[in-house]
């Protein structure tokens, strides 16, 4: 197939991979309208700022009303990974200038206490401003003819899933493999996605109303979580609630991809 480039020029491939990230512009050009977005009413701004004292090994994490969330966790780089978040429906502000989202959260978070000051005096110095309403990426298909989606632009599950990264790199490596396995490339685009289906199922299956549960909008609602996850720290209660809870991990069958990588080493590797 032929590819345009938009700096100009166009080459020929055989197969065009996109793992472009949930906002994927190549996706909307090729399966256009096709994404239906499953919002998790979640808004989040994360950004690295200056370590202070009281940041030690802990992740401290504070509730404010209106489903305002502020948390700190010190890394290992003598800095400190600030999120901020609001529990609200999405209104497009993914779309907003960097400038207007930082607008938007000094004034969401003027009066939320804590360390919020502490973190808004930052927005303006950090470098690696983040911020997205988070989403879901749902398609039918993930290929069409010589096109293939991965990654977060065939199936983000958003940061509450907790999975995208081992997604990402399990579907490069499923689909990597079934290239390898089939003639062409249309077969090795439905084999991976046969392969891929479940997994992706299961870790969009986070329900929505997790980011309700975890940023009340009343002082009630704080006192309540904060009792419920007091409660559910408690060693005896955490081990019940692991058995009850527990599911098996939902992964493709990865052992004929092992066997291709360990027949294409040289013989003095692979015994
Ligand atoms: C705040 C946050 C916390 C997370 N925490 C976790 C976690 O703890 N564990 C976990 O497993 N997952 C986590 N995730 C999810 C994980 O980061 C993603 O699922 C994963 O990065 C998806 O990988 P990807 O390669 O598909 O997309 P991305 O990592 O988004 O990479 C896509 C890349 O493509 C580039 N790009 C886009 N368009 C073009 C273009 N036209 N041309 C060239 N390049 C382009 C982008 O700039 C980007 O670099 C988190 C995500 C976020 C946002």
């Amino acid at each position: 197939m032929t590819v345009g480039f938009a700096g100009g020029g166009s080459e020929r491939y055989d197969a065009v991979i996109v793992a472009e990230g949930v906002g994927s512009s190549t996706r909307e050009r090729v399966f256009p309208g096709e994404n239906t977005p499953r919002w998790m009413d979640l808004t989040i701004a994360y950004l690295t700022i200056p370590r202070t004292a009281d940041d030690d090994r802990m992740w401290r994490w504070y509730n404010a009303t209106q489903g305002r969330g502020v948390s700190l966790r010190p890394d290992r780089h003598g800095t400190t990974r600030a999120m901020l978040m609001i529990q609200q429906p999405p209104g497009g502000e993914q779309d907003w200038s960097p400038d207007r989202q930082r607008a938007f959260l000094r004034a969401r978070f003027a009066d939320a206490g804590w360390e919020a000051p502490r973190v808004l005096a930052a927005l303006d110095k950090t470098d690696d401003f983040y911020f997205d309403v988070l989403r879901q990426v749902r398609m039918k298909v993930w290929s069409k003819g010589r096109v293939v989606l991965t990654g977060d632009a065939a199936w983000c599950a958003t940061p509450l899933a907790g999975v995208g990264t081992t997604l990402a790199i399990t579907g490069a490596y499923v689909l990597a493999g079934e290239m390898v396995r089939n003639g062409d490339v249309v077969s090795a685009f439905a084999a991976y996605e046969r392969a891929m289906r479940a997994m992706v199922d299961k870790a969009q299956g986070v329900p929505k109303i997790a980011p309700r549960v975890m940023n009340p909008h009343s002082r009630l609602g704080i006192r309540l979580l904060h009792a419920v996850l007091r409660a559910a720290s408690h060693p005896g209660l955490r081990n019940l609630a692991v058995k009850a809870f527990a599911r098996p991990p939902v992964q493709p069958d990865l052992s004929p991809y092992r066997a291709l990588e360990a027949g294409r080493l040289p013989e003095k590797l692979s015994g």
